[in-house]
């Protein structure tokens, strides 16, 4: 199973909690879950999750490298698996949906920002706040 192996490559034990909240991360289509959002999926797949345990296993894959925890302004913390790509995120204030994006003239603008004021950029983390247009 890959959930298994993911756990002892970040050096976690091989738990259940921890299996099935991984396994929310990565199937659910929406890739930026709340604790409470793992929670709910895990309630309603028939798993017996406490949320309290779900707010511990995060925190525990947080350390581990295994996701990223975003603090979005006006809302709960949010998760996504560390897979690598870099990208960058709208939340809809609205919704609380989020939605990635990624644009190379960006990223470059930031570099080149960065370097004009004499500086090297380490990492950056751009969130545009958004809601819907009427149309
Ligand atoms: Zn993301």
């Amino acid at each position: 199973m890959v959930e298994n192996h993911e756990l002892r490559k970040a050096g976690l034990k091989v738990t259940l909690p921890r299996v099935k909240i991984l396994q929310m991360l990565a199937n659910d289509d929406d890739r930026h879950m709340s604790a409470e959002d793992v929670y709910k999926a895990l309630m309603e797949a028939g798993e017996d999750v406490g949320l309290a345990t779900v707010y511990r296993v995060l925190t525990q894959f947080e350390s581990a490298g295994l996701v990223v925890r975003h603090n979005f302004d006006g809302g709960h913390a949010v998760f996504e698996l560390a897979d690598g790509e870099h990208h960058d995120h709208m939340v809809c204030v609205d919704t609380g949906e989020v939605i990635e994006f990624f644009d190379p003239e960006i990223e470059r603008r930031q570099e080149q920002i960065v370097r004009e004021h004499g500086y090297e950029l380490v990492d950056h983390n751009l969130v545009l706040y958004v809601k819907k247009r009427d149309i």
